[in-house]
């Protein structure tokens, strides 16, 4: 498929506003992407690499507006390109309003085209393999020289293609699609193009809802509202569902959904070294859970840094181990002990004793779900910001191994012995944990009445841990699900974890620091937290932080956001949003000066949310409930 016909398929999606059209229209472009129907997939979600991987294409926005620059011509220079961007807002939008045509001959005299072979001579442009390709060439450049080599490689991208190749082109590189299309488009689009009943692709047929022909009856018709009647059926969707949740690979999914149909969707299995999204919690109280549930599982939420861990030992030596009958995992011998983070970065060597415990401790191949917390001398736990200072290290591990010490406590378990047990109970996940790490397993009790509840958390909470979790026991693991199985308790004034969008250079002794900060909350389409958010609207601001932050700190943050400035106006700066806050406040208030409608009162720096990135950080939704309920 060449880019161009991706682009203009994006285009036309992006146009399309109701959910059920759009759906439609992504399964019309993954039917018919072929041999590119991986790529296309990932494109969509803004993505090159599937998302267990932890190779990223490392090209900031400094980079991409370089290389727009230059591909714009002798008479543009990134500063053009930074107005643009203030003025317009967004950087597909800014790279669409360059004709990089003049440019074209240049290109083809070899201005570092990447690794494609067909040359841009015949004026056709490149196809979506040739810009995965020349993607792929980019991520891999590393060492001197490296930054040199991807700002000439994209330059030579951008210069052989057409404004609206280049709008979805930035907006990919950047890994911000914007068109409307989350995840869950993704996993419907798949079931459309490939399960639903009418699609020509294997897939076994006669689900609930469909007629003699297993077809839905309504197929191919408009609802009352317009929209088109989608065919896939409920069962369909959770087989794709469920699929992304074992694989974490929409490009694979598609094509087994495709190739293969349901029943090669149901063979995928978790692979240990293959990391999996983390199951997340909202908030809750002892009184939700035993609504709900009637009991509930009761443990200890620490206060650090989600860790999951993959681990295969060479040879198996448990008796307990049933490897040889249930597992279909690929290759479970000899792998890690290997450390992903939340969102899925190796942290494996930031974290050298978490990997001999596990190594020392383990016997069958595992995947483990937990929390490292930093512990002080009497092994009480330390604040969150100090397991920062190991969890993402690539220097000086051995040192900062000296200065802060780590416990690991272990959760939950996804897999264990070549079983899969993400569909298992929590409890039997729970069992199955103290069975493969009993020293490292979290305690977990099941309470049924509040009395209970209240006590372990005054326990919790005495021995200086965070709050608690109430979990379900029945439930199980749901891979990247913010549901109603986990509840998070904190009793404190819950803090904001904040996007930075801006600043402004201090005074005085300070006029070369960043003295504060704008914080903004995330705003997400239509309220739905799964979909892609808005073009236009991705954050408004709620306050500006500059309080709780020392001059050493200080020093540090002016490192980390002088490559995110966007703009300049004086000492006010906008940031290219990357970096989330944990921001504490007295009260949320109403007011006129902020685009959102609130603002902070006493906002106060509580530390960089180094875990997580702008789309975990908090939304307008949560901001306006936290208001209503004060
Ligand atoms: P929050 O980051 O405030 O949304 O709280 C959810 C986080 O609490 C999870 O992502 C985990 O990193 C952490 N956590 C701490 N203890 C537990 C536990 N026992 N079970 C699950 N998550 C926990």
């Amino acid at each position: 498929m060449e880019f161009a016909a991706f682009a203009a398929r994006a285009e036309a999606i992006e146009e399309t506003e109701a959910d059920h059209a759009t759906t439609v229209l992504v399964a019309a472009l993954l039917a018919d992407a072929d041999g590119d129907l991986e790529t296309v997939v990932r494109f969509l979600l803004g993505r090159v690499f599937p998302a267990h991987e932890t190779r990223t294409l490392d090209v900031g926005p400094a980079l991409c507006r370089e290389a727009i620059a230059k591909a714009a011509g002798p008479n543009v220079d990134t500063a053009d390109v930074e107005d643009r961007l203030a003025d317009r807002g967004e950087i597909g939008a800014v790279a669409a309003s360059y004709d990089f045509g003049g440019q074209r001959g240049l290109a083809a005299f070899g201005a570092g085209n990447g690794t494609h072979a067909d040359g841009d001579v015949d004026g056709s442009g490149p196809t979506v393999a040739d810009v995965d390709g020349t993607l792929r060439s980019i991520a891999a450049a590393a060492g001197d020289g490296s930054e040199g080599t991807k700002l000439d490689t994209l330059f030579g991208l951008f210069n052989r293609i057409d404004p609206p190749a280049a709008k979805i082109l930035a907006r990919l590189v950047l890994g911000e699609m914007r068109l409307g299309v989350g995840e869950g488009t993704v996993r419907d689009a798949i079931a459309e193009a490939f399960l639903a009943t009418d699609a020509a692709t294997p897939s076994d047929a006669g689900a609930s809802g469909t007629d003699g022909d297993g077809r839905r009856e309504d197929a191919g018709q408009d609802d009352e509202n317009g929209e088109p009647v989608l065919t896939a059926t409920d069962e369909d969707v959770a087989a794709v569902e469920r699929a992304l949740q074992v694989t974490n690979d929409y490009g694979r999914v598609a094509a087994i959904a495709r190739d293969r149909g349901r029943p090669g969707l149901a063979d995928q299995r978790l692979v240990v070294g293959r990391p999996v999204q983390a199951m997340l919690a909202q908030a809750g109280t002892a009184a939700d859970a035993l609504a709900e549930w009637d009991r509930a599982a009761v443990e200890t939420k620490f206060d650090g840094a989600r860790v999951q861990v993959h681990y295969a030992p060479s040879s198996p030596t448990s008796p307990g181990s049933t490897a040889s009958t249930a597992s279909a995992v690929d290759a479970t011998d000899g792998i890690g002990p290997k450390l992903y983070s939340r969102n899925m970065d190796d942290v494996t060597a930031a974290l050298p004793e978490v990997v001999e415990l596990v190594a020392s401790r383990v016997d069958v191949p595992v995947i483990l779900d937990g929390e490292v917390v930093a512990v002080d001398e009497d092994g009480d736990p330390l604040p969150f910001q100090e397991v920062l200072r190991r969890f993402r290290r690539k220097h000086d591990v051995d040192r900062m191994r000296e200065e802060v010490d780590l416990r690991f406590h272990a959760f939950d378990c996804l897999h264990a012995g070549g079983e899969d047990l993400l569909e298992a109970p929590l409890e039997t996940r729970h069992d199955r944990l103290r069975e493969v790490v009993p020293d490292l397993a979290a305690t977990l009790t099941i309470a049924d009445d509040v009395e209970t509840i209240e006590t372990i958390e005054r326990r919790a909470l005495d021995a200086g841990h965070e709050g608690i979790m109430l979990k379900n026991p029945d439930s199980p693991y749901t891979p990247g699900d913010r549901g109603k199985n986990w509840l998070k308790r904190k009793p404190d004034v819950e803090t904001l974890d904040l996007v930075v969008t801006g600043g402004e250079w201090g005074e005085g002794r300070r006029a070369s620091l960043f003295g504060t900060f704008e914080v903004s909350v995330r705003v997400d389409r239509a309220g739905d937290g799964e979909e892609a958010v808005h073009a236009d609207r991705r954050f408004e601001p709620v306050g500006k932080v500059a309080t709780g932050i020392t001059d050493e700190r200080l020093a540090s943050l002016t490192d980390q956001f002088e490559p995110l400035v966007r703009s300049e106006e004086g000492t006010t700066v906008t940031f290219d949003p990357a970096v989330v806050f944990e921001v504490g406040y007295e009260e949320i208030q109403r007011s006129p000066t902020y685009g959102s409608g609130y603002a902070l009162r006493f906002p106060r720096f509580v530390g960089v949310r180094e875990d997580k990135d702008v789309t975990d950080a908090d939304t307008l939704e949560r901001l306006e409930r936290l208001a209503d309920a004060q």
